[in-house]
């Protein structure tokens, strides 16, 4: 039974009836039937017409978390089986590739269940409850991922600030099964790598970056590389395989470097003394290597989310056109540039008119050679353009 409606300014209706599952306070005129945080509320025109269902909370500015625009569709416990099932089987392509153990079963809004992440390790399951919507329903939602995947342990890591701006506080533990190792092994296009699910950033590995690590593999061989923003090392260990001369892999955090260093190792890289491991800051350090006049042939730039929220998208701007310039700078005429945005906030377009600037400014001749974007377990739901958040371009840089 909902009693509680929030009902809408009215000409704020556009949003929801276009299907964006975030409903701000902002589009909100009232609020009737006192509904607490985590209840399903019925969302109605000014008209007093149904438009859509979803989870109240009054601490996120995401007033309502919008599940469905049926009427008839009640948020029980089957609901979220369905909606759970239906993102797993969406990657039952990619849990056949067995070349690849490691994949995100369930991306948040993209799949319909706003804020949950479910990644695979393995055996492993690491989940994260963003919102209060599914914080709310964390018992069957543990039961049906426990059901459909049959995992040896649920990991949760539900360690992140966005929590806290659902008025959640932070959550780390085993929730189900067996407690993972410390470090998992995992493989990924025939590439072995340690994982650190417990402390590592996010679930523990940037699960979106594998076609892209794939796919830019063929700029590699007998090249220098930059890897700027190089966490475990992934993006190296793909390059070793295809015969990069020298890797200089630079990130700020030291445990980070630490995995990158053994994640060599374990793929028979670990004894290449032409190799860096350099714990910097990348702005500084890229300054420092153009001071040097350092070249190199490729560099790749995956830097964090710049842009947490729509106010910091121009400051945002500022940071990737500054280390774009400089990455322009120290390749060598005829060098490749991969970049990217994690920023869902930043679109495509707003980034290729950031390169067109940093191109200008540098003086060089870049032409794009391929797009890339976030792998087929990071949907993107064309309802919410937010869940399109990585983009990535690979430059001809002459
Ligand atoms: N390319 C990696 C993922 C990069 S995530 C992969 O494929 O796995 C972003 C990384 O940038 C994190 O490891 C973080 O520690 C690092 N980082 C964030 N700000 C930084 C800065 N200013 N300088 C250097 N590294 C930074």
């Amino acid at each position: 039974m909902i009693t509680a409606q929030v009902i809408l300014k009215k000409d704020r209706e556009k949003s929801v009836l276009n299907r964006h599952p975030w409903l701000y306070s902002g589009a909100i005129s009232r609020v009737e039937g006192n509904p607490t945080n985590g209840d399903v509320v019925d969302v109605w025109n000014s008209r007093a017409r149904f438009v859509a269902r979803g989870i109240y909370n009054d601490k996120s500015q995401i007033r309502v978390r919008l599940l469905t625009w049926n009427p008839n569709d009640p948020i029980d416990e089957e609901f979220w089986r369905r909606r759970i099932s239906r993102a797993v089987v969406g990657r039952l392509a990619l849990r056949q590739d067995q070349n690849t153990d490691a994949y995100r079963l369930v991306y948040s809004d993209a799949d319909g269940v706003p804020g949950l992440i479910a990644d695979a390790y393995g055996p492993w399951l690491v989940v994260q409850f963003l919102s209060m919507a599914v914080e709310k329903h964390r018992r069957i939602i543990i039961d049906t991922l426990r059901d459909l995947g049959e995992p040896q342990g649920i990991f949760e890591r539900s360690d992140v600030e966005s929590r806290e701006m659902e008025g959640l506080v932070p959550v780390t533990g085993p929730i189900w099964g067996e407690v993972p190792p410390d470090i998992i092994e995992i493989v990924e296009n025939n590439h072995t790598f340690l994982v650190d699910v417990k402390l590592g950033h996010k679930t523990g590995f940037y699960l979106d970056q594998r076609e892209n690590r794939q796919k830019v593999s063929k700029y590699f061989p007998n090249k220098e590389v930059l890897n700027a923003f190089a966490y475990t090392g992934a993006f190296a260990v793909y390059a070793a395989h295809a015969g990069a001369t020298r890797i200089v892999n630079v990130d700020s955090s030291e445990p980070a470097l630490l995995l990158a260093r053994q994640n060599m190792s374990r793929n028979g890289f670990g004894d290449r003394e032409e190799d860096v491991y350099a714990e910097a800051d990348v702005f500084d350090l890229l300054r420092a290597y153009q001071e040097a006049n350092w070249k190199f042939d490729v560099i790749i730039l995956d830097p964090p989310k710049f842009a947490h929220s729509k106010r910091q998208v121009e400051k945002a701007t500022h940071g990737y056109k500054d280390i774009n310039l400089l990455a322009m700078k120290l390749l060598r005429r005829g060098g490749t540039l991969i970049t990217f945005s994690c920023s869902g906030t930043v679109s495509r377009d707003l980034f290729q008119k950031v390169l067109f600037g940093a191109a200008v400014d540098a003086g060089r001749t870049v032409q794009i050679i391929e797009l890339l974007s976030q792998g087929a377990d990071h949907p993107i739901l064309l309802t919410c353009p937010e869940t399109e958040y990585l983009k990535g371009f690979v430059c001809r840089v002459s």
